[in-house]
């Protein structure tokens, strides 16, 4: 099986980019498909929009709180868009909308400190802090506004400016956060640019820009680093995951095994830091798959718009050529579906909630990152086994331990290769800490002060004592 992604662009109609629905595979509505070369004015103008928003915090402050509010005022509209493109249930396009607030009135409130340096010379040293210019985010169509927002928020609250650009699956509602931000910042301090490739490599490798965070695959990922690599322009990376979920011989399965579910399948198994293996004792393995198996057979699969929905269609067409794959080849391989296993027979791209079984440890779909609703389950003969398991893939975005002593489940949380580590759930997140991944799941650091402070370099300034007042 090819490791890497298959990145069919979508199509475009009439010289624009053509967004599909995922719930009926037709389009709906198009955005626009710029050009590379429309990047040097925006980030022409991204830069002189610099030096106003950079020179006044206080000003900063009062227009990221009127951000949020406008964002949240604007939720009737942002979430039934976003689910429209994107394919998510409307309650938690509600739920993502409401993030993105959130990370706007969380970073707003923060101002980087000013440090004086004692180290006994008669120099008085004061390390202060400046923002670094206009930054590139390139983000992928998992979530959308809420993922931009991780990197608009600190980003713009440092002092910087910002050219963000959406994934052509999932442009639509990402324009429309930008023309709802507008009303609250000045122009050109956050700009929307939405096409095809070339347009983020070319953005990535600007000259003109300082920092590039970007959110997406590993492969990705690397092109990002060595396009920004021309301009030596800082960068972040929040690459894919394939965060394993291990449960010990003390587990309550029936309790868990709802929680355990979502933590897997939210968001149709499209988040980086999703369960993506499970590791069971042999002795409550089929246990597990059975709990599991039964849950899934009682989701509603439907349209994200649909009231009743819990799990909607897979984002695009290549995503759901990369699970069936993955599900395909575990099956051919001697794997069992005790749930799903395959495409439901609809329009659109839906593919049923997959529990697998006898999977050999070996194949793609427990290796590699399928970022689908999908999940194998494996049984362990020992605690070493499993950590070993569970840390032997090139990914260290997060992980879970699960059982009734969460003490005994710490200390084996201690031995995860990863970011994040859960006990007795997964993949929540806090707007104050630090998110990072390890391995080939990241460089650098998002997320609460220490994603405030990649938006900004140390400035120091000196001076001998005597000329202290
Ligand atoms: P992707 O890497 O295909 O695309 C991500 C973004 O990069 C898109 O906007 C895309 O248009 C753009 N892009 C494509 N080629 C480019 C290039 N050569 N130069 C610059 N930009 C380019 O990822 P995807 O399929 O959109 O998203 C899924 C991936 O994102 C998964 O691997 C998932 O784990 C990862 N992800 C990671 C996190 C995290 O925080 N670590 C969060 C969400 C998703």
């Amino acid at each position: 099986m090819a490791t890497s992604r298959a990145r069919h662009a979508p199509g475009t109609r009439n010289g624009r980019l053509a967004v599909l629905d995922p719930a009926t595979g037709a389009a709906f509505d198009d955005a626009p498909d710029q050009a590379p070369d429309e990047l040097d004015a925006l980030v022409d103008r991204a830069h002189a929009a610099w030096h106003g928003w950079r020179s006044d915090p206080a000003a900063r402050t009062t227009a990221l709180r009127a951000a949020a509010d406008a964002v949240e005022a604007a939720g009737a509209d942002l979430a039934p868009l976003l689910t429209r493109e994107q394919g998510k249930p409307l309650a938690e396009s509600h739920a993502e909308v409401a993030r993105t607030a959130a990370r706007l009135r969380y970073f707003a409130e923060l101002a980087p400190e000013r440090r004086p340096i004692t180290d006994g010379r008669p120099v008085r040293s004061e390390v202060r802090w400046r923002p670094l210019g206009p930054v590139a985010a390139i983000v992928p169509w998992n979530f959308p506004l809420q993922l931009a927002a991780a990197k608009f928020a600190p980003a713009l609250a440092a002092g910087n400016t910002m050219v963000l650009k959406p994934s052509p699956f999932t442009p639509l509602a990402t324009r429309l956060l930008g023309s709802v931000l507008s009303a609250a910042l000045p122009e050109d301090v956050l700009t929307v640019v939405t096409g095809r490739e070339p347009l983020g490599a070319r953005l990535a490798s600007h000259p003109g820009i300082r920092h590039v965070t970007f959110t997406g695959s590993v492969p990705t990922g690397r092109a990002v680093a060595a396009g920004a690599a021309a301009s030596l322009a800082q960068v972040t990376l929040e690459l894919g995951g394939n965060d394993a979920a291990i449960l010990l011989d003390d587990v309550d399965v029936p309790r868990i095994a709802e929680r355990l579910f979502w933590a897997a399948f939210r968001n149709c198994g499209q988040v980086c830091m999703a369960v993506k293996r499970v590791y069971a004792p042999t002795r409550l393995h089929s246990q597990v798959v059975e709990a599991l198996a039964q849950y899934a057979r009682t989701v509603v699969v439907g349209p994200g718009l649909d009231p009743g929905t819990q799990l909607g269609p897979v984002n695009n067409a290549p995503q759901l050529a990369r699970v069936e794959r993955y599900t395909t080849r575990a099956l051919a391989d001697g794997a069992r579906a005790a749930a799903g296993g395959h495409r439901l027979d609809r329009p659109g791209h839906f593919f049923a909630p997959t529990i697998l079984t006898d999977v050999p440890p070996g194949s793609p779909v427990v290796t590699e990152e399928q970022f689908g609703p999908v999940l194998p389950v494996l049984p362990y003969r020992s605690l070493d086994e499993a950590v070993e398991a569970a840390n032997a893939t090139g990914f260290g975005l997060g992980g879970s331990v699960w059982g009734t002593d969460p003490d005994r489940a710490e200390a084996v949380a201690e031995l995860l290769e990863c970011g994040t580590a859960w006990i007795n759930h997964h993949a929540e997140l806090s707007l104050a800490q630090p998110f990072a991944g390890i391995k080939d799941s990241g460089v650098g650091v998002a997320g609460g002060p220490w994603g405030f402070y990649g938006n900004l370099r140390p400035f120091v300034v000196h001076r001998p004592r005597e000329e202290s007042p």
